[in-house]
């Protein structure tokens, strides 16, 4: 019988100006923020696809699609808290979530305690059990200045 399972989650977002900077269900201190139908937090949304392909439940644009107008402007901190109650009514335990936050706009380094708090706290497990890394894209590719903000995010599943 199969006791953990493993997840992995992707999520890209344009920064804009006129938008909140929330990422990790933090707002920064940033004069862009993720363009979207929600909030746009990229962190959490990359995370909630990690849990729900882990649990195998498809993805957050199945499950919240971006074209009912229900999830506009939607806190994401309520999809991941979803998501989080879907797994965990299925017998699952969130056991650890690892990060990456690709970006060249707000700095991460200085929030990554007050992210991990805030996911663990939505994941209900202690901080120790995520994970927040920053990287710069040094200059490459589309995202690079600034542009955009890029994550991936996995999670570990085992049986409560
Ligand atoms: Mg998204």
């Amino acid at each position: 019988m199969t006791t953990i399972r493993t997840g992995i989650g992707f999520d890209i977002h344009r920064l804009v100006e006129g938008r909140p900077c929330i990422l990790g269900g933090v707002e920064l201190p940033h004069p862009t923020g993720p363009d979207g139908h929600s909030d746009g937090d990229a962190v959490l949304h990359a995370i909630c696809d990690a849990i729900l392909g882990a649990a195998g439940l498809d993805d957050i644009g199945t499950r919240f699609p971006d074209t009912d107008e229900k999830w506009k402007g939607a806190d994401s901190r309520d999809l991941l808290r979803a998501s989080v109650a879907e797994v965990r009514g299925m017998g699952w335990t969130v056991g650890n979530v690892d990060v990456v936050i690709a970006t060249e706009g707000p700095r991460i380094a200085p929030h990554r305690a007050s992210m991990r708090e805030s996911i663990a706290a939505l994941l209900e497990v202690t901080p120790d059990c995520v994970n927040v890394k920053g990287k710069t894209l040094e200059g490459l590719g589309a995202l690079a200045g600034g542009a955009g903000v890029a994550v991936q995010a996995t999670c570990l599943l085992h049986l409560s």
